[in-house]
């Protein structure tokens, strides 16, 4: 079965539980949530979450747990060039490894960072990986592509390819591709099987582990990382439903970070036009 699903809220008082029924009422067989706010570090115990009763919930509705993705929040910078930064940075993303394998799921999501030193910030981010695994030996931090704003790195896949080269263990780092940072950051996307060969002569397609199904307010190129519903950007529905029906990909989660409307998220009707039904 196709794997497609959605970012979903994690909150109380139902957490993972709550997330789950979110999913499943838009028709997504697969998810991703932040452990709390993206945008902060305050982060509520786990025992707080209903680990037990989501997996059993899981269990019943037939999800396996590796198609729950987790995406560690924005704001930490393992690239940082101040060294306490980046010391801060590694330590959080070593707890949120670790909360990632309490719950279970076996994906984490992470921006690999910014500096303006694209190679020394490679090395940094490969170092953050590094320390996190001394203490992992289950949880696969997925670096995601950019789009290019500002000094992010990730944006080329030479960059991700570099990350990869210096992460000591292999069987623990993969990548996420984000249609919509990946058109923003230059590559052509219209064809899936054309990117996707760039990509494994690049990086390698046994690292892909994961997508973000996104539209695009801009053009190729444009450096914004602005993502749009589908169909209502420039990348488009047919090029998106191409990435979402690519046989290559089936059974690798496909999810949706599109804008919510004033009344709340529009994933269902996303999800079935990505679908063609
Ligand atoms: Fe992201
Ligand atoms: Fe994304
Ligand atoms: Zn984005």
């Amino acid at each position: 079965m196709n794997k497609l699903g959605c970012h979903v809220s994690m909150s109380a008082p139902d957490y993972l539980l709550g997330s789950l029924n979110m999913a499943t009422s838009q028709d997504a067989n697969c998810f991703m949530i932040y452990t709390g706010s993206p945008q902060s570090i305050a982060r509520q115990p786990i025992s707080k979450l209903k680990v037990k009763e989501f997996h059993q919930s899981l269990k019943e509705k037939h999800i396996p747990i590796e198609d729950v993705i987790v995406h560690s929040p924005y704001i930490i910078n393992c690239a940082n060039s101040e060294e306490k930064k980046r010391h801060f940075a590694k330590v959080f993303l070593a707890q949120e490894v670790d909360r990632v394998n309490q719950i279970g799921a076996k994906y984490l999501v992470l921006h690999p960072g910014s500096n303006p030193d694209k190679a020394l910030g490679c090395k940094y981010i490969a170092e953050a990986i590094n320390f996190v695994n001394k203490k992992n030996n289950h949880v696969i931090i997925c670096l995601e592509t950019m789009a290019g704003k500002g000094n992010e790195i990730g944006s080329k896949f030479e960059e991700l390819k570099e990350i990869i080269k210096q992460v000591e263990n292999k069987n623990l780092v993969g990548v996420c591709l984000d249609t919509c940072h990946v058109s923003d950051s230059g590559y052509d996307i219209k064809d899936p099987s054309a990117t996707l060969k760039v990509f494994d002569d690049i990086i390698g397609l046994k690292y892909l582990k994961v997508i973000h199904v996104n539209d695009s307010l801009n053009d190729k190129g444009a450096h914004k990382d602005r993502h749009a519903n589908i169909g209502e950007g420039k990348i488009g529905l047919k090029t998106l439903k191409a990435w979402v029906n690519y046989p290559l990909v089936s059974k690798i989660c496909k999810i949706l970070e599109t804008p919510w409307t004033i009344d709340g998220p529009i994933y269902k009707k996303e999800i079935h036009m990505l679908l063609g039904k």
